[in-house]
C-alpha cells in the first residue's frame, strides 16, 4: 500500500516535471544569445554567463557558474572556441546530461552559419585565442543572427513542441522587424562603405564585412595576443603610410593600446571610437538597440 503510494507520487512528481508549465531554463554564454532566446521564447528562465564589459573567451569557471549550468534546460553558446577556455569545464563540473556536447540541450550559434578567417597557421600556447575554426564573433553581423535566429527557433520548437506556435509566431515577427531594420541600417551606413579602420582583436570582422569596411591593421599581432610596442609601431608607420577613418575598439579591451596609437596619430585626429561588442541586456530589444547605437557611433564618428 505504502509502495503504491510512493509510486503513485513519484509518477505524478515525474508529470510535473516533464509538464507544460515548467518555464525552459537556459544558460547562454554570452548575453546576445539570451537577447534572441527573450526574444523567441518570452518565458524562458535565462541567466547569461557574461555580460558586454567581459572578454567572451576569459572567464573563471565559478561554482555559481557550474550551478546555473547544472539546472539548465537548455545552454546556448557560440562556440567554434569561443568558450573554450572555459566552457568545457563548467560542462564537465555541471555534469547536466541535458547540455553536453551534441545533446539538443546544447546549442552552438556558429554550428548554423559560415565563419570567416580560420586560423591556417600552426598554433601554439603562444598563440593566443587564434580563432582556429574562424572568426567566432559572428554577433556582429545582422544577416548571421538572422540565420542563428533560425536555428534557435528549430531548436526551441524540439525542447517545448507544445509552445511550437507561440515560438514560430515571435519568429517571424523578430524576422519581419530585424529585417526591415538592417535595410535601415544598411541606408544609414552607405557613407561608411570603403573606410579603414584600425581595429583589435578582430572583434568587429563581422560587422566591417557587413558594412563594406576594411580593416587596415589590428593593435593584437595575433586574436588575443596582448599587443606588444613592437606591433603596435607597425601598426603606427602603417596609419602614417595609409590614414585610416577611425580606430575602433570594444568597450572590454584595455584602452591603452588604442589611446597610445591615437596620441601618436594626433596630428590627423584620427577618431578612437569605443562601442560595445554586444547588448547590454537581454530584453527583446536588445539586439534593435546594440546595432542602432553601433552604427550611430559609427555614422557620428567616422571622418
Ligand atoms: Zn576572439
Amino acid at each position: 500500500m505504502v509502495r503504491t503510494a510512493i509510486n503513485f507520487l513519484l509518477g505524478v512528481a515525474a508529470l510535473c516535471l516533464s509538464g507544460t508549465s515548467w518555464a525552459l531554463t537556459v544558460f547562454v554564454c554570452e548575453p546576445e544569445w539570451g537577447a534572441l532566446v527573450k526574444t523567441l521564447y518570452p518565458k524562458a528562465d535565462v541567466f547569461s554567463a557574461t555580460h558586454h564589459l567581459q572578454d567572451p573567451h576569459h572567464i573563471e569557471a565559478r561554482p555559481s557558474l557550474i550551478a546555473r549550468l547544472r539546472s539548465a534546460d537548455l545552454a546556448v553558446c557560440t562556440g567554434a572556441g569561443l568558450e573554450l577556455g572555459w566552457l568545457p569545464m563548467l560542462q564537465a563540473r555541471a555534469g547536466n546530461p541535458r547540455v553536453q556536447d551534441g545533446q539538443p540541450g546544447m546549442f552552438y550559434a556558429a554550428s548554423v552559419v559560415t565563419l570567416i578567417n580560420p586560423f591556417l597557421g600552426v598554433a601554439t600556447p603562444f598563440s593566443g585565442d587564434v580563432h582556429r575554426e574562424g572568426n567566432p564573433h559572428i554577433q556582429a553581423d545582422p544577416h548571421r543572427l538572422l540565420k542563428v535566429s533560425a536555428g534557435l527557433r528549430d531548436r526551441l520548437v524540439q525542447l517545448r513542441p507544445q509552445d511550437a506556435q507561440e515560438i514560430n509566431a515571435a519568429y517571424a515577427k523578430f524576422q519581419q522587424r530585424f529585417s526591415a531594420a538592417i535595410v535601415q541600417w544598411e541606408r544609414r551606413a552607405q557613407n561608411l562603405k570603403g573606410r579603414w579602420v584600425v581595429t583589435q582583436h578582430a572583434s568587429f570582422d563581422y560587422l566591417w564585412a557587413w558594412l563594406e569596411m576594411k580593416p587596415l591593421a589590428d593593435l593584437e599581432p595575433r586574436p588575443g595576443t596582448a599587443p606588444t610596442p613592437g606591433h603596435l609601431d607597425q601598426v603606427r608607420q602603417r596609419l602614417a603610410q595609409r590614414p585610416a577613418s577611425a580606430i575602433v575598439i570594444a568597450q572590454h579591451h584595455d584602452r591603452r593600446p588604442a589611446e597610445w596609437l591615437a596620441r601618436q596619430d594626433a596630428a590627423r585626429n584620427t577618431p578612437l571610437i569605443i562601442i560595445p561588442a554586444t547588448v547590454a541586456s537581454m530584453s527583446h530589444d536588445a539586439l534593435m538597440e546594440w546595432f542602432d547605437a553601433v552604427i550611430t557611433a559609427l555614422t557620428d564618428q567616422v571622418r
